[in-house]
């Protein structure tokens, strides 16, 4: 093969090399398939040692051909099958065939986000996907959104704007300008025991640090206990603490749980706090021709997060904020000779960067754009309804077994559960359910969940992938109450 094509560009024979490899590669990926396992089943030292001792930057280089061997031998083989039923661990999805060839397109393209004059049909495909979907998501008129590289940014984008926002409006205080007020360590985030992390790598990266997070305690169904919510924000004003904003989360990480967001926006209405939805999670809903309703009070939030890498199957990194006022973007927008002018908006070019935190940015909008009009939206509630299902029939099935426990009824795909026995001690059985799950990832290739509930080592399933069966389940019980007897 001709090796001295660097670019695709409009000749023929780069044209050529382009098609050549990219079908090559084609064929090496859909040729690494070659069971239903979702994992090969190696040690991390098996991996460390395979892939030491390969020489980063030869001097002269192999060439392409050697190096997708190479990509065949060491990598293909190894990586997790996303799309396997076998796999169940995470908020981790399969993405859709031809989210696949959006990658391929986008990556072609090399389109970057931040200003027209670097993407000009992208920002304007970006631009509309984001007007549609706040109308999906029954925001007001005046609302305005960004695509981003996933929840995490779209949490700490929420928390910005609300820090800002309400240092503004309540303090008088200018933070872009001046830095933290003064008052900075009183002023306090709500959020449930169980939300994201990203809530406190936030409040720390703002400079509010952990202390400002006020984890509110939970109901038996995982679900953030309003009641005390509003009892502990009326005690910290009491204290002379600065309440500031409350993160609800719409399908929280470990049970899928969703908080009750229309009481929470009553509080924050009551209180003149901002209402952040971290729906990364639960943000898929929204397709469900049954279940979006689930997402009620969604349209209230003064922020929201959505993650399309979740639920909506498609590659990383794909996820989006929506912003109920537009204006609040202005906190985020600082205008650069370089990129972008206060002229090239009055001309019409709209120029991105200024509601982003990242600049350079890909195009991840056209994986949005494909799969919606191609799929549809029936297709696509099909394949949530067929995850809200398998939840419910997982839980059905370890509720009435006495061998499992379960924590709560699943409101979306996850399910929370251990295996159990009577006269075993919490201790045994926190041993007996940890080696349960290594072995199923080293011996079966079966890859799940584990996390903790009240002190004790749980197992969970995240069913995202719509090709699951019920069989995959019955199987998965049955394997699991094998493993518990051989680790007796
Ligand atoms: C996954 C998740 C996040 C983080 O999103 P990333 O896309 O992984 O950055 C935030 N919040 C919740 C509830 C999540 O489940």
């Amino acid at each position: 093969m001709q090796q001295d094509s660097l670019f695709l560009t409009s000749d023929e024979a780069d044209k050529k090399r382009f098609l050549e490899s990219v079908s090559k590669a084609a064929e090496a990926i859909s040729k690494s398939y070659t069971n239903t396992r979702a994992f090969s089943g190696l040690k991390p030292e098996e991996v460390k040692d395979m892939v030491s001792g390969v020489e980063l930057l030869p001097k002269e280089g192999i060439g392409f051909d050697k190096t997708m061997a190479k990509v065949e031998e060491m990598v293909l083989p190894h990586m997790l099958k996303v799309s396997s039923t076998d796999y169940m661990a995470h908020l981790h999805s399969p993405p859709l065939m031809e989210s696949l060839i959006s990658e391929l397109i986008l990556a072609s393209g090399n389109q970057s986000m931040d200003s027209w004059d670097q993407a000009p049909v992208a920002t304007e495909i970006e631009v509309d996907v984001i007007n549609q979907l706040c109308k999906l998501y029954g925001m007001p008129d005046g609302s305005d959104g960004i695509f981003t590289s996933g929840g995490t940014q779209s949490n700490l984008m929420g928390i910005t704007l609300a820090r800002d926002w309400f240092c503004n409006e309540s303090l008088k205080h200018d933070v872009k300008k001046f830095g933290l007020p003064k008052e900075y360590n009183k002023i306090r985030i709500y959020t449930s025991e169980i939300s994201h992390f990203s809530v406190e790598k936030s409040a720390h990266l703002l400079g509010l640090g952990y202390n400002s997070v006020v984890k509110v305690p939970v109901t038996a169904n995982q679900k953030m206990d309003v009641d005390k919510l509003g009892k502990i924000i009326a005690d910290d004003i009491d204290n002379g603490l600065i309440p500031m904003a409350v993160i609800g989360t719409v399908g929280t990480t470990d049970y899928g749980s969703i908080d009750d967001l229309n009481s929470i926006a009553d509080l924050c209405t009551k209180f003149g706090l901002w209402l952040h939805a971290d729906a990364a999670y639960g943000s898929g809903l929204i397709l469900s021709n049954t279940a979006s309703n689930r997402l009620s009070g969604i349209e209230r939030c003064d922020s929201i997060t959505v993650d399309f890498h979740k639920m909506f199957l498609l590659p990383i990194s794909c996820g989006a904020f929506f912003l109920k006022d537009s204006k609040n973007f202005s906190h985020l927008t600082l205008h650069a000779d370089y990129l972008n002018r206060e002229e090239d908006e009055e001309e019409g070019y709209t120029n991105l960067v200024g509601k982003s935190m990242q600049t350079t940015r890909r195009f991840d909008a056209l994986k949005v754009w494909m799969i919606f009009q191609s799929l549809g939206k029936d297709k696509l509630s099909d394949t949530i309804d067929k995850t809200l299902g398998n939840a419910q029939y997982f839980y059905n099935k370890v509720n009435s077994d006495p061998n499992f426990q379960v924590v709560t009824v699943p409101e979306i795909s996850s399910v929370v559960f251990r295996y159990f026995e009577s006269d075993a001690s919490d201790e045994k059985l926190d041993t007996l359910n940890k080696r349960i799950r290594r072995d199923l990832i080293h011996t079966d290739g079966i890859v799940i969940g584990q996390t903790i509930f009240d002190g004790k080592v749980f197992l969970k399933l995240t069913l995202l992938n719509p090709l699951i069966e019920s069989e995959n389940l019955d199987k998965l019980i049955n394997v699991i109450k094998e493993k518990s007897n051989y680790n007796k």
